[in-house]
């Protein structure tokens, strides 16, 4: 792996509140060998990459996505959720793991043009369990760091049998999966329920601490994302939150990443920070949904770890985490009637700092540091729409898009270079993802919901 010396840059590091400073960055082996103030000095490095007029800062970290779901854009709009559920879970009859591979790889550029380093791909619907396979390959070719959470559902309506497993079958699956991957540089993985209760058992969730701990990954599951699934514990398992339902289970833990969160009580954000779990904010794709607003205030003000995600392209139509930064911002603003609700600094370190943290990275990215990975990103303020720069923190919140973003480094491979994907062609990637998506919607359009 050659060594790049960054130069010229506006340096954002996201190690505290408000710093940033004109430098350097010098990357060797992988890592981020020194951050320095000013001019570089006289380094014999293979690459330099010129960053006048623009920041370098921390690639950011997509929390909670379905990567495939690209394919899936403005596929099934303006339905209430619990219909629309029913057409993503129903969709399982229909993909194969070809749809899983393209639509998957297509989900990583998108990813990598809009600045982010680090995906969790939280894996629910497996028809055949050549599907997670396929996702993690098209995930390893991307070159991006990325957390497969592989989840499992057993039980309910919705689910069509095809993707419903018996854990004894799931955990296997996963185990064969973690052996393939084993070692895997910028590769780890988590478990989990899918969105408990309404598609796991207790059996199911009383297993999945267990098999978690014994594998040493961590626990992803959508919580608490709508007012259905909270009445659905209350009439069914007598309790008062998805949380405190998931309590019981050992579910929480600091090893635990709830996406959504959105109908917690201020005593089940207790419990997410009495038991270290974190939550990964999807804003978008609550709005999308019609979900609720996300207590993210409240959680930042009893220190809940907060991550950020875009959720998948069904929900969300993008994998574009600058879209989803302004949107985390404004959402808090207008829910509480109180511009100074949320800064932009602690949106902007959701999406980095907070989201590493969230999914067990946080000594490998999410800062600009010493001794950290390399996984940084080079964005253009140089722009109509950016300029003049008054409040950097602010203006990278609300007024960067991702098209901003020039240069992409991941563990100190240089995965786009002035807006040119350096690992793959795109003509030809887009061009496999509609050939692919033409067979998928007709497998689509063939069932009946
Ligand atoms: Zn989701």
């Amino acid at each position: 792996m050659g060594d790049i010396t960054i130069t010229n840059a506006l340096i954002l590091p996201m190690t505290e509140e408000k710093k940033s400073f004109n430098g350097y960055v010098r990357v060797e082996g992988g890592a981020i060998a020194e951050v320095g103030a000013g001019a570089s000095p006289q380094f014999r490095s293979e690459q330099f990459i010129d960053a006048a007029g623009a920041v370098l800062m921390p690639g950011l970290v997509n929390a909670h996505t379905h990567l495939y779901q690209v394919l899936l854009r403005a596929v099934w709009e303006d339905l209430p959720l619990m219909p629309w559920l029913k057409r993503i879970y129903g969709a399982a009859q229909a993909l194969r793991p070809e749809h899983f591979y393209a639509g998957s790889l297509l989900g990583c550029i998108e990813a990598i043009r809009s600045g982010v380093t680090t995906v969790c791909e939280h894996n629910f619907l497996n028809p055949d369990p050549q599907c997670a396979f396929e996702t993690v390959r098209a995930i390893r070719e991307s070159g991006l760091r990325a957390v497969f959470a592989r989840t499992i559902m057993d039980t309910g309506e919705i689910v069509p049998e095809c993707t419903k497993e018996k854990p004894e079958v799931a955990f296997g699956r996963i185990e064969s999966i973690l052996a393939q991957h084993k070692g895997s540089e910028n590769l780890t993985f988590m478990t989990g329920p899918n969105t408990p209760p309404i598609n796991t058992t207790p059996a199911l969730l009383k297993e999945i601490r267990r098999f978690a701990d014994v594998n040493g990954i961590g626990i992803s599951a959508h919580v608490a994302e709508s007012k259905s699934v909270v009445e659905c514990v209350r009439q069914q398992h007598g309790k008062k939150g998805v949380v405190e339902f998931l309590q019981q289970f050992g579910i929480p833990g600091h090893n635990s990443i709830f996406a959504h969160s959105v109908h917690v009580s201020e005593d089940e954000i207790a419990i997410l920070k009495e038991t270290g779990s974190s939550v990964s904010h999807n804003p978008v794709s609550n709005m999308m949904l019609g979900d609720g607003v996300a207590p993210v205030v409240e959680m930042l003000r009893q220190e809940v770890n907060v991550a950020l995600g875009t959720d998948g392209a069904a929900s969300n139509h993008s994998q574009d985490l600058f879209d989803t930064m302004k949107s985390a911002s404004l959402l808090q603003k207008v829910h509480h009637q109180n511009a100074g609700v949320i800064k932009p600094y602690d949106v902007l370190r959701m999406a980095t700092v907070g989201g590493a943290k969230a999914l067990g990275l946080g000594s490998v990215c999410g800062t600009i540091e010493a001794g950290k990975r390399a996984d940084l990103i080079v964005v253009d303020l140089e722009t109509i729409h950016a300029q003049p720069i008054n409040d950097v923190y602010s203006q990278i919140v609300h007024c960067a898009k991702a098209a901003d973003v020039q240069t992409v480094i991941v563990n100190g491979e240089v995965l786009m270079k002035d807006r040119e994907l350096a690992r793959h062609d795109e003509g030809r990637l887009l061009a496999d993802a509609r050939r692919v998506n033409i067979d998928l919607m007709q497998r689509v359009n063939a069932l009946v919901f």
